[in-house]
This record gives C-alpha cells, structure tokens and sequence, in this order.
C-alpha cells in the first residue's frame, strides 16, 4: 500500500469512528496547495540540468505549515502529498501552533558535489522564496539533507527578505539551530515508552528492548532507554542486527559508528539479522529505521508488548489489524517521534524571540507537551475503543476540526 493509500486509510478510519462530517473531510483529505518547481542548475561541468522539486502544504489550519525537505530518487508527488499530511496530523496530536507540508526534490545527492547541492537548493529556496516564511511554511532536514542545507536556505531566503533565522529549523547551533534537537527524536521516543511502560504497569528495571536501526533517532533512543535501566539486547543498521542478552554496550556501539560508518564488525552482540530483531521475545521494539518493515508477512511473528515507532510509517497499514489482535501496545510514529518537531517549534520560538535556552530548560518545556499529548491519546483510545493509533489520528482531527470551525470556513 503506498503512503498516500496508507494515511487515507488510517485517516477515513479514524474520521468514521468520530463520524467526521464530510466536509471536514474533504478539507482534510486533500492538500491545500500543491507547488511544482523546475530547477535549472549549472553543474561543475558546465552542463545544465533541470531538476524537479515539490512543497505540499497539506494544512495551515492550526498555524504556518512544517515539515521537511527530502533529496532522493525515489521523491514523488503523492509521496509527498502523505508525507505532507502526516506532518499536519503530528503537530495537531502534540498541539503545537503548526500545520503540515513537504518537500523534495528528485534527486541522487551522492552524484553531485557539495558545490553543485548549493547551488540546487538555492535555485529550490528561490523557487519557493514566496511560499517558505516564518509565518507561512517553515522547513526542516528529511532524509538527505541537514543543517548544512538549511544554513543555505536561510542564507538565500534572507538575501531577499532580510534575516529571518525563523524561515527554517534543524540550523546549525550558530546560525539560531536549537540545543537539544540532536537527541530531541529519541529522547521523545524513550519518554513515550516510558509512559506507555508505566500504563503497562512494567517496571523499566525489568524490561527488555531491541531497535531496528541506529542513526540519529535509534542511536539516542538506545541510550535513553539504558539510563531508563532498560537492558537493550538487540541493536541494528542496515548491515545487520546484534543480540547480547546480556545487554549491549550502547557507548561501545556509537564508538564502532564513529569510527567505521556502520555496525559491520561489530563485537558486543551476537550477529543476527533484522527479520530476527523484529520478532524477538523483548518487552519493548522500536523500530527507528524505515517505513514498512512490520508489514502483514511478520506482524503476526511479534512478541514485543510494547512498539514505539521511532521511524515513520514502519508499520503498513495492513499490518494494523494483526497487530491489533495481539496484546501489544503500540505507540504510533506520529505521537512517539514527535519529540523532533517539538523541538523545531521552540528553535522557531528563540529565533523569533532572540533568546535562546539551554539543553535543559528546552527538556522542560518539552516534556509536558509530549506527555499531555500521550494522555489525550491515551484517553480518546479508552473513549472509543480504539488503537493508540486510531486514538492519535482521532485527537489530531478533534483539534482540526475544532478550528475549522472556529476560524468560520463555511
Ligand atoms: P538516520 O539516517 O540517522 O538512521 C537510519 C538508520 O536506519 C541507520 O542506522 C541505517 O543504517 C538504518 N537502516 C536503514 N535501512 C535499514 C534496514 N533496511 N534495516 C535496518 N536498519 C536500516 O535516520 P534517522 O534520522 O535516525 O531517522 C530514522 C527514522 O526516524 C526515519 O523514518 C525518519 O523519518 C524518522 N524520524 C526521524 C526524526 C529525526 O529527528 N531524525 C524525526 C522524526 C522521525
């Protein structure tokens, strides 16, 4: 099922269990603008090549629109159009003031030179210099791209409409970025589990974990989950998977990245394979690699009693209703990830107020807006019946809806 099929489903199904009116449906079914840009760059060899971007704005209901910007082959309209509503749906169950939207642009980054991917995101952030702005649509980093490229698009949307640090969020800490969002993902991730442990009535001292994939947002949830006193037995990338039942030695881990890139050759665990890591007898999975990797062939091989979804989209939406069978609670991507974006509405914040936080006070602030989001979940999955899943999607459109209506569309 592709993205796009995958969050209309979830979405309709939520929107039946509330008996959404259509016309709330219609609004939030289809984007609110859809932008199309061809860019012409010179590469280093003279040549010219038109590349093709996209910025959905899927929503501006509860405030300027968010949401990353992906370089990839594989970036496609509808693609971007799921992805764009995914971000609406997030920021509406957390409650910060912002809608969603995406963007991308159709392109292998590892063919061209740093020089050449300045050159293609500027042409991208001029092409959308009237779409972007603090008060309109601000974006982020997504797959393949960093600080690095928000630090252009800053620099170029400034050189037209003076220094607006606001326009983007994920900058670099000198530029305006915020202290705290490296490990803000899963650290939020990690805050998640530990509510949804609580509820379980788990003792985290008890518990065990394993977690697909360790980048950014595994890598820290890993870490997170040891000072909880979580015994992480299963860690992996896309090399490979480690088991330790012992509990591996994440430090070591992230010292074995550092130095090699990847996992390969790792010595703390037992080499086993990803497939494995999914189905293993652990209390809690976070899968915080990819989209899909719980599809309808394994979900009835998990054993996990918690999932906190680290990744976007890893489970399919058919996989949904399996897992639903299984006592086993899940903590959907747009709740339990949604530490990252927080984190990017309080770097928005200091850039607007000029005044920045420590890592510690951003925490603080952080914390009572995950954890009254998971409550409100939590609450409408008791109210009807419903998955954690479900739950998020129903609290998301309870709040669109409320402002809709509020704002007068009709
Ligand atoms: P990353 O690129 O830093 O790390 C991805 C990790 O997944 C790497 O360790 C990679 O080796 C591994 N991986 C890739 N393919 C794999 C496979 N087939 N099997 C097992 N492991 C595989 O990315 P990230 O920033 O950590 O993001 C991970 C997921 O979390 C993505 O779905 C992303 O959209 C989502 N997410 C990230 C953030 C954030 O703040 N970084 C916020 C919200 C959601």
């Amino acid at each position: 099922m592709s993205a796009l099929k995958s969050l209309k489903a979830r979405f309709n199904k939520a929107a039946e269990v509330i008996n959404l009116e259509p016309r709330f449906r219609n609004i939030l079914n289809a984007p609110e603008r859809v932008n199309i840009v061809n860019l012409p760059v010179k590469l280093d060899n003279g040549e010219i090549r038109v590349f093709e971007g996209f910025r959905v704005i899927h929503s501006t209901v509860l405030g300027p629109s968010k949401g990353g910007i992906r370089y990839s082959p594989h970036v496609f309209l509808d693609e971007v159009k799921a992805l764009a509503g995914w971000m609406t749906f997030k920021c509406a169950v957390v409650g910060i003031p912002y809608g969603g939207a995406k963007g991308g642009i159709t392109i292998r980054p590892k063919e061209h030179s740093i020089d050449e991917l300045e050159r293609i995101t500027r042409a991208y952030t001029r092409a959308l210099k009237d779409v972007f702005g603090e008060d309109s649509d601000i974006p982020a980093p997504d797959m393949n791209t960093s600080f690095r490229e928000m630090a252009w698009i800053f620099d170029e949307y400034s050189r037209t409409y003076g220094h607006t640090p606001g326009v983007v969020t994920g900058k670099p800490l000198n530029l305006g970025g915020s202290k705290g969002r490296i490990p803000a993902t899963g650290w939020g991730v990690v805050l998640s589990a530990m509510i949804a442990l609580d509820k379980l009535k788990l003792d985290p001292n008890k518990c065990t974990a394993a977690v697909q994939g360790f980048g950014n947002v595994g890598s820290w949830a890993s870490k997170f989950l040891v000072d909880e006193g979580v015994t992480v037995v299963a860690i992996s990338d896309h090399t490979g998977a480690f088991y330790n039942a012992d509990g591996i030695d994440v430090r070591a881990a992230v010292k074995h990245i550092k130095k090699h890139g990847t996992l390969d050759k790792f010595e703390g665990g037992e080499k086993i394979t990803n497939a494995d890591l999914l189905t293993m007898a652990v209390d809690i999975l976070v899968p915080a690699a990819i989209e899909d990797v719980i599809t309808e062939d394994n979900a009835g091989d998990i054993k996990a009693k918690l999932i906190v979804e680290g990744a976007n989209g890893p489970v399919s939406a058919n996989a949904d209703s399996i897992l639903e069978t299984k006592d086993c609670l899940i903590v959907p991507d747009i709740l339990a990830n949604a530490g990252g974006v927080t984190v990017s509405y309080f770097e928005w914040v200091q850039n607007r107020r000029g005044h920045y936080y420590s890592e510690l006070e951003i925490r603080d602030k952080t914390r009572p807006i995950l954890t009254d989001a998971f409550n409100a979940v939590y609450a409408a999955r008791e109210k009807y019946g419903v998955s954690m899943r479900l739950a998020a999607y129903i609290v998301a459109i309870e709040r669109l809806r409320s402002a809709i209506e509020l704002k007068g569309y009709f």
